[in-house]
């Protein structure tokens, strides 16, 4: 086939700790990440012509050698030489769903579906383990994207151990349009702020990862419980984003008011999510989101957890 088609689903953190800092110079994490069917389309096509083409027309989306996707692409043709002489280039049209610098991984997740897409379309067989180890070349998020469903994600976020999928549970996903934050921003005033309280030895890593894996937020996935997890939301970057955006933090504050499961801002944010019990949950507490906001800047969706990070799309 000379063309496919994915969807490239968003994670949201349940859990997000900011550990300690590693001699690579990256933050030792633990988290629980959590794939949801707000997904992007990828679509992959063989050119004749032997390079990279990137389309997208969300404005704040680079279509060059900068966006994710590209990087992914270029990785996938350095590790197979010859590929694209033999079988053509390619041309990644990014349909853009998920908002941009959200902490939802959107970049991430269109280079996990790139990956995935090119080990189909230049018939490569590379395993997912392949595929993922690539990835966290790129990114620490692509390998979780790859596979998605729910995970807890240790290291600088690569190192994968999935938990029992949660189905049936539903958000309400909301972003002040002009709101950013820079995850390298993010993890410099983290670091900054709150760099006296890391854990500054592997052996001390280790306890505390021991002590999450049986600690509340893991025991409500593995049991499914809705309600507990909803009680154990937790995010490092919460206690430097908010101060430093008041409107989200407001908009955390409402959106807690109007009751759900529990609210929190997913990864470095400013996404906020209040997990729901039902679909009819979810919509009902995104009319009452909109009505105690009716601000045009704020974008408010509704989406369901799901199993799969990348998935064909038809
Ligand atoms: P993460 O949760 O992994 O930190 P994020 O959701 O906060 O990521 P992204 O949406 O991935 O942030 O975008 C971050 C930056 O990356 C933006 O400034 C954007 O211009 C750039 N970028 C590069 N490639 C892409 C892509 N394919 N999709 C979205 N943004 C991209």
């Amino acid at each position: 086939m000379r063309l496919y088609s994915l969807l490239a689903a968003a994670k949201i953190n349940l859990y997000l700790e900011i550990v300690g800092s590693r001699p690579d110079g990256f933050h030792e994490l633990i988290m629980v990440m959590q794939s949801i069917s707000l997904c992007d389309r990828i679509t992959v096509r063989s050119i004749g012509v032997d390079e990279i083409r990137v389309r997208c027309d969300h404005p704040l989306v680079p279509a060059d050698e900068t966006n994710l996707a590209y990087k992914a692409a270029a990785l996938v043709s350095d590790r197979c030489p010859g590929v694209m002489a033999k079988l053509g280039g390619v041309e990644i049209t990014i349909e853009k769903q998920i908002p941009v610098g959200a902490g939802l991984a959107g970049g991430s997740s269109n280079a996990a579906a790139v990956l995935v897409g090119l080990d189909l379309l230049w018939n490569l067989g590379l395993t997912r383990i392949e595929l993922q180890e690539l990835g966290a070349e790129l990114g620490s998020d692509i390998p979780f994207c790859v596979s998605g469903g729910t995970a807890i994600a240790t290291g600088r976020g690569e190192q994968l151990d999935p938990l029992p999928g949660i189905d049936n549970l539903h958000l309400v996903l909301a972003k002040y349009e002009s709101e950013f934050v820079s995850t390298p921003w993010a993890y410099k005033t983290y670091r900054a702020e709150y760099g006296d309280t890391y854990l500054t030895d592997a052996q001390s890593w280790q306890q505390r990862q021991s002590q999450v894996r049986s600690g509340e937020m893991v025991r409500s996935v593995a049991q499914r419980d809705a309600k507990a997890l909803g009680q154990h939301l937790c995010n490092d970057f919460e206690k430097i984003v908010l101060p430093a955006h008041p409107k989200t933090a407001a908009l955390k504050e409402t959106m807690t008011s109007l009751g759900g499961l529990g609210t929190l801002m997913s990864g470095s944010g400013p996404s906020v999510f209040t997990l729901a019990e039902s679909e009819a949950e979810a919509e009902s507490l995104a009319t009452r989101l909109r009505a105690a906001l009716p601000d045009p800047d704020l974008g408010v969706w509704t989406a369901q957890f799901v199993s799969g990070g990348v998935q064909m799309g038809g």
